[in-house]
């Protein structure tokens, strides 16, 4: 089996309720998916976290190092794309570029062996996850602790047992808005909050002490991810897990995270620290500190199935009889794209998503909304 063909969809969807967070404003949502073709017709598909443009021309540039090659040995022509890159790319937007086509590869390689990626990768230590619920992003509005407090009593209502949500507004702020999401779901509910490496070390030790009456379940991204030392001070001092890694590249990157004790939870983005390949060596690495795994999940059900079979894979630590349930990232922000691009549709069923049994990925990629949302951006 040869690849035959490899194209790049840029999909665009203009949101009706802009919202913003620590960094900047989300007003339409922006993936790059790639097709990968074999000369026997599987298809695979994968996608990249990152700036869409950027990894259509990374892919671009990769692609003669994949035309005529066996899909198949995903993992030697994944050492060409980083041998390729190395020199320019150790962290950033070409290594998203070579994730894109792994899970591609990873998803014909499955389709050609009959087997779910999970399987492939070396088996299911469980079939079912836990999804946490990713929202409670900023917006305008006269109250936002009572909007928050609604939204966040929605998820309840939709059997979420886990909700993220964000600050990085101002300290007080944050505060004021954690106290009010908390109250509305009550002490049963996991909260988590996510800063987008908003604070200073000093901003986040102070946040910390302050949220720390609200048990939550992790701080993520208090700080720049540039700043190891001071993730790992931060740890020390705080009562509340640490948790980054979504601005993160590659296994040496992962390294300095873990060699410098910066975080309780590591979370990989599959489609950018350099695909399931990579992904797995990364879990191997952090199973040597004891470090736990709960992946970063942002773009399409491409990269939310990619993400399914990686925590089917994943290792616990430690093991025991009565092991805990593993979470996944599930963003709940508005994004059409990822509603109606793939099939079958996501469904949580008692508050758990199941392993998808499908060879490959599990998914059909629905050519309708694949047009549907490439034709805006030509628009
Ligand atoms: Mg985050």
């Amino acid at each position: 089996m040869k690849i035959k063909a490899i194209e790049t969809f840029i999909l665009s969807d203009k949101l009706q309720n802009s919202f913003f967070f620590s960094q900047w404003v989300y007003d339409e949502r922006k993936i790059c998916v790639v097709k990968i073709t074999t000369d026997t017709g599987l298809t695979g598909w994968g996608e990249g976290y990152g700036p869409a443009e950027v990894i259509k021309a990374g892919i671009k540039m990769l692609k003669p190092l994949l035309i005529g090659k066996d899909p198949v040995s995903q993992e030697t022509l994944w050492f060409e794309m980083y041998r390729k890159t190395l020199d320019f790319a150790r962290r950033g937007i070409l290594t998203a570029a070579i994730s894109a086509i792994d899970v591609a590869l990873w998803d014909i390689k499955g389709k050609a062996m009959n087997l779910p990626v999970s399987v492939l990768m070396g088996g299911q230590h469980r079939k079912r996850v836990m999804p946490y619920a990713t929202g409670l992003y900023f917006s305008e509005s006269a109250n936002l602790s009572e909007k928050l407090a609604l939204e966040a009593q929605e998820y309840v209502a939709q059997g979420f047992k886990a909700i993220k949500m964000k600050v990085g507004f101002t300290i007080k702020e944050d505060v004021k808005f954690v106290k009010a999401v908390r109250v509305a779901i009550g002490d049963d509910v996991q909260l988590m909050v996510d800063a987008n490496h908003a604070y200073s070390l000093r901003e986040a030790t102070e946040l910390c002490k302050l949220l720390e009456p609200y048990n939550i379940g992790w701080f993520e991204e208090p700080i720049s991810p540039e700043f190891y030392n001071q993730y790992c001070e931060l740890r020390s001092k705080s009562s509340i897990p640490i948790a980054g890694g979504e601005c993160e590249y590659l296994r040496y990157g992962f390294h300095h995270l873990l060699k410098n004790n910066c975080v309780d939870i590591l979370q990989v983005d599959i489609c950018g620290a350099g695909g399931l390949t990579e992904a797995k060596r990364i879990a191997g690495l952090a199973s040597t500190f004891g470090i736990e795994i709960i992946p970063h999940v942002w773009g399409t059900g491409i990269a939310f199935h990619a993400a399914l079979h990686f925590i089917a894979n994943l290792e616990p630590i430690p093991g025991r009889l009565f092991p805990p349930d593993f979470f996944i990232e599930y963003d709940r922000t508005e994004n059409g794209i990822r509603e109606s691009l793939t099939c079958p549709a996501i469904k949580m069923k008692n508050g758990f998503i199941d392993i998808p049994q499908l060879p490959g990925l599990g998914i059909e990629i629905n050519e309708e909304a694949l047009y549907r949302y490439s034709e805006k951006v030509l628009t």
